[in-house]
């Protein structure tokens, strides 16, 4: 038996570990997904339906989450209720496991909590040896079928529990088929069979010393430690990095009866969705292959046909649908697909085997889509009573919406097509074709932007493919493991392009008589299928009425305001076009980083006096008047929060010779002195340096020089016409000292400049919150401070003592290491950084009931971000102008959540 069951905790023998369904009943049911794991609960719930399920039974989650506690043993009891509930399955099947006359076999597969496609590891037609092959070949009346089962079988046991290479099986079948002069496997005959399975026995035992496990209860706990061993495998590990899925929660087992889609031309098997994952479209959508078994559909070897007539006739194929291969069959199909989603109240992602003109139902599951397809089928969903708006807004992944707001390709575009294939994902990149999954990565990692192009993807690419901006296949369906990989990752995706012909030691792809190098750019057009040669034109996406419609219902929800960190026009514009309630952050030193004004910001900072500051800045006083009316107009109405000048000086002091002497040739200055300066003022840790206030306080002139530009613009623009909303914000704020100078002079200033224009207007002066201390004496700050901006980026910065600049370097060890779940700068550290903030809150509020609360970090267009956000009760997120309609529907979310 198997090691894991050497040590047992005597204590946890009476938790139950089995849970079993078939025959019309379940122990468990859809709500116990964390227990059971999705496949586990569904399984339970289409049965309890009565709906025809093959019996079975699930190994809970806990028993995995045991098995790594302990030291990778099965918990105490487990095996004696495997054993009680396959013999139900027994029962219910009418058949016994191992019985050589009339044998059982069954499926072993993963099923997580949430869906991992792929990631984790599955044995078909368990049970099958020497002699219970006989007992199959005899009951089926189909030798050859069983035969084939039986190669299947060990193959995919060799490599997923014996850790056997495909390749050896493979290459010994290729030799079989080479000695029979037959190109294809369905060419083989049982005799043929029976000699391949001789020579995978034969391999197993030269390759591991020991024979291919006979007995079916070795099997059958082989197979389960393999699915709990793969919860730990590369892939499985880096894809719940991606998705945030915890380690901590394992993964169920389910052992399940077979059944068959390979009995001959009245079997067949199939994955649907019960409406397009890919437009949303409201329409029964899936493929089919007719006498095939299980993984056949989703591995892309060969080509499936369509589910339905309309279907078939609208891709111009000539293989029969299954509406009209197998009517009486469809027809059952399609009422209990339309009712599983009434019953979920969610479109469905189902998989199915007819075995003998008998339907049986594999898996049902929330279906993955597009962020196209989820706003489409929740806004038709609440149209057809299905669905309240409130569900409709939670059904949209917020960053999801990020694959709406990037660029298309321009309908007026020269379109040179190199092949076509199938529209698996929509949106359009551009980037060099690479083959190889890691020298995606490679190349991504250096800035490069590539396409992966193979000839069909496995889970082992998951990798190259996340590191690459689109992905292209020669071979599979649209639910091929590519279509589905690159739409749940939001990449583009042309799969299934017949057309090229990779050749991948030479590294050149060949269509339609031309070859492409590795290296040679190309775009893809995921919406229609097509790749093409270079890089074609973009355009900005349209967005869709649905998109409106369910912003405005997350915006009729929402507590929590959004505006934008945006500082150029275009921005700005983006931003109000996106919905953004004002601007959050406008970082005026980004607004000098053109050419011709750097020159003059560098000459203000390296200037050795007040006088030659003064001179600079009077440069630089036109722009920034200029640049403010501008935003004032953009956001007219709204509030416009500018944040006086915060440059990390290492980011404009000129660095190498012919830039300090260009400078010194446009300032008239002498170059020599300029170096020296230069000198002076560079730093060992800028990031913790001269930067913020500190610099306003060293040399007010520069804020004095920027809040009059901001006040003379507001009064240009009042004059005009509406007053603008004036915020001024002072960024790396750490004593109420250092605020109590700045406010004065600010208001200084200001009140000069109204004077001068006899102009009255309101405004508001504040602090960035991006230091411990600031959070910490948030109290004092809020006695000069109108509102507080938590500055995430810096505040994750000096909390955990990390330099922005060069995390990147060893943060990726620890996200491998699981030290830390998340980048910090990405998603905020809520039990440390996120402390802070709510402290600071407390604390500001304590002083200054109305303090106005926001955040400008990267964090504030974060969705998990956003809903810290919302529980610490803070007014406002500001993000960049792409993220606000993402942070829309984050912070309607997470009102919903917080009413319950
Ligand atoms: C911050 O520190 O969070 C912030 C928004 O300011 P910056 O990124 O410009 O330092
Ligand atoms: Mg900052």
């Amino acid at each position: 038996m198997a090691d894991g069951f050497n040590e047992v905790p005597e204590a946890a023998s009476t938790t139950r570990w089995v849970y079993s369904f078939g025959g019309g009943a379940a122990d468990g049911d859809a709500k116990m997904k964390n227990l059971l794991g999705g496949k586990g609960a569904n399984l339970a719930e289409m049965s309890s339906l009565g709906l025809p399920v093959p019996p079975g039974l699930t190994i809970t989650t806990e028993a995995c989450v045991h098995y790594y506690a302990e030291g990778k043993s099965y918990p105490a009891g487990l095996q004696e209720q495997v054993d009680a509930a396959l013999s139900k399955v027994e029962t219910q099947a009418g058949k016994r496991f191992g019985e050589a006359a009339n044998p059982l076999l069954v499926s072993v597969r993963s099923g997580a909590r949430a869906s991992m496609p792929g990631m984790m590891d599955t044995v078909l037609n368990l049970g099958l040896n020497d002699e219970t092959v006989e007992g199959l070949a005899t009951l089926s009346g189909d030798r050859r079928f069983a035969f084939d089962s039986y190669r299947r079988f060990i193959q995919m046991y060799s490599n997923v529990v014996l850790g056997l290479e495909h390749s050896l099986f493979e290459e010994i079948l290729d030799d079989h088929k080479e000695r029979l002069e037959v190109s294809v496997d369905t060419a083989l005959t049982a005799a043929d069979w029976e000699k391949v399975v001789a020579d995978y026995k034969a391999a197993v035992t030269r390759e591991l010393g020991a024979d291919f496990p006979q007995a079916p209860r070795d099997q059958l706990w082989g197979a389960i430690g393999a699915v709990f061993a793969s919860w730990m495998n590369d892939r499985a590990k880096f894809y719940r990095r991606m998705h945030d899925i915890p380690e901590s929660w394992g993964t169920a087992v389910n052992v399940q009866s077979m059944v068959f889609g390979n009995m001959g031309d009245t079997s067949a098997t199939g994955v649907a969705f019960t409406r397009n994952p890919s437009t949303g479209e409201a329409r029964l959508y899936g493929e089919f292959l007719i006498n095939a078994q299980g993984e056949d559909v989703v591995a892309g070897i060969r080509t499936p046909q369509a589910l339905t007539r309309a279907a078939r006739e609208e891709m111009g194929e000539s293989a029969p649908s299954m509406e009209e291969a197998m009517p009486e069959v469809f027809a059952q199909f399609k009422s209990v697909v339309e009712r599983l989603e009434h019953h979920y109240r969610d479109m469905q992602d189902i998989e199915f085997t007819v075995e003998q003109g008998v339907l049986y139902m594999l898996q049902t599951r929330n279906g993955k889509r597009t962020a196209k397809a989820a706003l489409k089928v929740a806004v038709d969903q609440v149209a057809e009573g299905l669905i309240s708006r409130e569900e409709a807004i939670s059904r949209v992944e917020p960053s999801s919406l990020d694959q709406l707001l990037h660029p298309a390709i321009d309908p007026g575009a020269i379109r040179d097509v190199i092949a076509s294939g199938l529209p698996a994902s929509p949106g359009a990149a551009t980037g060099e074709i690479v083959f190889a999954a890691d020298e995606a990565e490679r190349l991504a990692e250096l800035g490069r932007a590539v396409i992966l192009v193979r000839e069909e993807t496995s889970p082992e690419d998951i990798h190259g493919m996340h590191a690459a901006r689109g992905v292209v296949t020669c071979r599979g369906g649209m639910t091929s493991h590519a279509a589905v990989v690159a739409r749940g990752m939001g990449r583009p995706c042309v799969s299934g392009a017949g057309e090229i012909d990779i050749d991948e030691k030479a590294g050149v792809l060949r269509a339609r008589g031309r070859s492409f190098s590795a290296g040679e750019v190309i775009t893809i057009d995921g919406a229609k299928g097509e790749v093409l040669f270079g890089a074609v034109k973009m355009i900005e996406p349209e967005l869709s009425g649905d998109f409106s419609q369910l912003m405005e219902w997350a915006d009729g929800v929402r507590r929590l305001k959004v505006r934008a960190n945006a500082e150029t026009p275009l921005d700005a514009r983006t931003a109000r076009g996106f919905g953004a309630e004002g601007i959050g952050l406008c970082r005026t030193e980004h607004m000098f980083f053109d050419e011709d004004r750097i020159a003059a910001v560098r000459e203000m900072i390296l200037a050795d006096d007040e006088a030659g500051r003064r001179a600079a800045l009077a440069k630089i006083i036109p722009f920034q008047r200029k640049d403010f009316e501008e935003l004032f107009e953009i956001m007219a109405g709204l509030p416009v929060t500018i944040r006086l000048l915060d440059p990390p000086l290492h980011e404009f002091l000129p660095h190498t010779d012919a830039e300090i002497e260009e400078l010194a040739a446009s300032a008239g200055l002498d170059a020599a002195k300029l170096k020296r300066r230069a000198g002076e003022l560079a730093e060992t840790n800028p990031m913790l340096g001269w930067r913020g206030c500190r610099l306003g306080i060293a040399f007010p002139e520069i804020y004095e020089m920027q809040v009059r530009a901001i006040f003379e613009a507001a009064c240009t623009v009042a004059a005009k016409g509406e007053a603008p909303i004036v915020e001024v914000m002072h960024p790396l704020v750490a004593k109420k000292e250092e605020i109590a100078f700045l406010r004065k002079l600010t208001d200084d200033t200001a009140s000069a400049v109204l004077k001068e224009r006899g102009v009255s207007l309101d405004y508001k002066v504040g602090v960035m919150i991006e230091l411990p201390r600031a959070a910490l004496r948030a109290d004092q700050i809020a006695e000069h401070a109108e509102f507080f901006s938590f500055g995430t980026n810096d505040l994750t910065q000096t909390t955990f003592g990390i330099s922005r600049d060069d995390s990147g370097k060893f943060l990726d060890a620890y996200l491998k290491k699981g030290i830390i779940e998340k980048d910090p700068f990405v998603s905020l550290d809520q039990e440390g950084v996120g402390e802070l903030v709510r402290l600071g809150a407390e604390r500001g509020r304590a002083t200054r009931p109305d303090v106005k609360l926001g955040i400008c970090g990267e964090h504030g267009g974060d969705p998990a971000s956003i809903a810290f956000c919302e529980a610490v009760g803070l007014d406002y997120v500001s993000c960049s102008p792409y993220r606000v309609p993402i942070a829309r529907l984050a912070a309607a979310q997470a009102a919903l959540e917080k009413k319950g």
